[in-house]
Formats: structure tokens, C-alpha cells, sequence
């Protein structure tokens, strides 16, 4: 196998989200409650409430990761007369935190490397708005190995929806089957990509978060390290 292009997913597949996700909420959650005087164990868990109820309420839009509105619900029904500068306030105080301590996954950084020193174009594919798919990847240290970002806020549906995916071919100038993906989501990395005729494989660490792997999708391949991506390449 030879290609051209490997587009990549972001959170759980080049860094570890998962993880720092819930602990970015508690630390804004803490300071929200501090604040207005609010039990802060109640306030957390009216926080990932309103998380999982923005998340179901805006499926495939990118609207669904807004964390400014999750503490807008969370606000509404705890702090009367709250002062609604706080709100993108607390929003950057969230993703500050996760920015600062969100780790790449082992091999990521020297694959990629790699891969550019071999001349092979490399894409972040993710979901979400386009200015926070940037700042990801240049805190974690990769937007130098990287040729392209692109995010579902520019092509307004997110992944499986193949926009995001033609958008990215186009930016790279290069033909589906010139190109692979790689992610940890069945439904939205690997059947999405493989619906407009891109390889993809699931990157399948140790302690990574697989998602949606029991709805009937096969990837091409699956790498428990990412270094193996190089074979898969042919490099
Ligand atoms: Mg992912």
C-alpha cells in the first residue's frame, strides 16, 4: 500500500481527551462555584448534566461540544442574577485548563515527524469549531509535522457526514484512494471516511477510547502503536 495522505482525527486518536475532559469541567465547575456560593460536588454534577443533554440536543453540529452553554444551563438553574461575563470567562478557563493538560499519545510526535520528512501530507480531520481544533494541536506540540486542519465547523455537519472529509482531500489536493484515516470512532472515522472511498484503521492504544465499535463498521486495519502507521504507509 501506498498513499499520498494520511488524515488523522484528533481527540483520543493524536491526544488523550478523554481524560481531561471531565477533569477541566470539575476545575471550572469549582471556580463557578466558588464564586456564587455553590456546593461544588452539586454544581459538578449539574455540569456534566447539562453536558450530556447540549451533546444529545445538537447532534452532527459542532454546537453539541459548546461548553459556554452547558454553564449557561447549569448557571440558569442554580446562581440567581449571575453576571453573564462570567460565561466565556469560565469557558476559557475550561479549555485553558484542558489545553495545558492534555498529553499526545506515545509515538505521535516522532510518526509524524516521520511522515513529513517522507513527504506524505498529513491532515487533522476533527469535529468541532476550527479555531479550537488549532489550539489543540499546537498545544500538544504537532501543528509543525502537520500540513492541514480541518474542522466540521467549516462544512457545518460533523464526521460521518463526508464533507469534512472532501474538504480535506481538496486542502491536500489529493484523490480518496490516495489517502488513509486514522481514528478510535467506528461510526464517524471509519465508516465516515470509507463511504467516500478513503482506507481507514482504528488507532487502538493502551488506556485509549474506543468508541462505537459494536455497530457493524470494519477499519482496514487496527494499530495498537501508533509507529505503526509508518508500515501501514509503507515507510
Ligand atoms: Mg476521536
Amino acid at each position: 500500500m501506498n498513499y499520498k495522505a494520511v488524515l488523522l482525527d484528533l481527540d483520543d486518536t493524536l491526544i488523550a481527551s478523554n481524560k481531561v475532559y471531565d477533569k477541566a469541567l470539575k476545575y471550572s465547575a469549582d471556580f463557578l462555584a466558588e464564586k456564587y456560593s455553590l456546593d461544588s460536588e452539586e454544581f459538578y454534577e449539574l455540569a456534566r448534566e447539562k453536558y450530556s443533554l447540549i451533546s444529545h440536543n445538537f447532534p452532527t453540529v459542532h454546537t453539541r461540544h459548546s461548553r459556554i452553554l452547558l454553564f449557561r444551563l447549569a448557571l440558569d438553574e442554580t446562581a440567581k442574577n449571575y453576571d453573564i461575563g462570567v460565561l466565556p470567562v469560565v469557558e476559557d478557563i475550561y479549555w485553558d485548563y484542558f489545553l495545558q493538560n492534555v498529553k499526545v499519545f506515545p509515538e505521535v510526535k516522532e510518526t509524524l515527524k516521520k511522515i513529513k520528512e517522507e513527504g506524505v501530507l498529513t491532515a487533522v480531520v476533527s469535529d468541532g469549531d476550527l479555531s479550537l481544533r488549532i489550539r489543540k494541536v499546537q498545544s500538544a506540540g504537532l501543528l509543525k509535522y502537520i500540513d492541514e486542519v480541518v474542522a466540521s465547523e467549516e462544512v457545518i455537519f460533523e464526521k460521518p457526514f463526508s464533507a469534512i472529509f472532501t474538504l480535506a482531500l481538496s486542502r491536500l489536493g489529493v484523490d480518496p484512494h490516495e489517502a488513509v484515516m486514522v481514528g478510535n470512532n467506528y461510526k464517524n472515522d471509519i465508516r465516515g471516511a470509507k463511504l467516500v472511498g478513503i482506507k481507514a484503521g482504528v488507532f487502538s492504544p493502551e488506556g485509549g477510547n474506543i468508541q462505537m465499535s459494536d455497530n457493524g463498521v470494519k477499519p482496514d486495519f487496527v494499530m495498537k502503536k501508533f509507529s505503526e502507521l509508518l508500515k501501514i504507509l509503507s515507510i
